[in-house]
């Protein structure tokens, strides 16, 4: 993403090295924009013991739209993971869910921006049924561990599905 105003004072930014790295800062105030990976969660529900079947949503809007993710989403600003995690998997599924021990933390991109992203995955047991899809998804499914959809959209979620599929 391109910034182009400082956001305390609104002068214009300019490139500056800091301490050996290229950084946005700020022509007028002593403003530095650091810009970092925008954190998500996805939470891993299995079912099954010996054959596992993992559930999986399919996107209803951009980007990605149609393909199949795990339920999740970005984080509100200083909102713990866990709670993010029960929140997307309320909107997204209509039920309540346990978050147990985190599984990996997966580096992606997001969107034409190609914005950073830093994926949490954790293994989380659903308090319930899930009910029909939310507005953000379209359906949702579980798929057998091996043998997963071929439309799957984020790097991220082919990733923890492949080292999910080798354990
Ligand atoms: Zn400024």
């Amino acid at each position: 993403m391109k910034f182009c105003f400082c956001p305390c004072c609104s002068a214009s930014l300019t490139k500056k090295k800091i301490q050996g790295k290229l950084r946005l800062v700020c022509s007028s105030c002593d403003f530095i924009f650091f810009q970092n990976s925008k954190p998500c969660v996805g939470g891993l529900i299995l079912r099954g013991a010996k054959d596992k079947e993992i559930l999986l949503t399919k996107r209803a809007f951009p980007p990605k739209q149609g393909t199949w993710d795990i339920p999740g989403g970005f984080l509100e600003k200083g909102e713990d993971p866990r709670i993010g995690l029960k929140r997307e998997i309320k909107e997204e599924l209509g039920v309540n869910a346990e978050v147990m021990d985190l599984y990996d933390i997966i580096a992606d991109h997001y969107g034409v921006e190609k914005t950073a992203t830093l994926n949490l995955f954790y293994f989380v047991k659903l308090l319930g049924n899930p009910e029909k899809p939310s507005d953000d998804i379209s359906e949702f499914a579980f798929f057998p561990l091996h043998k997963p959809p071929q439309n799957i959209g984020f790097q991220n979620v082919k990733k923890v599905l492949s080292r999910l599929r080798k354990e």
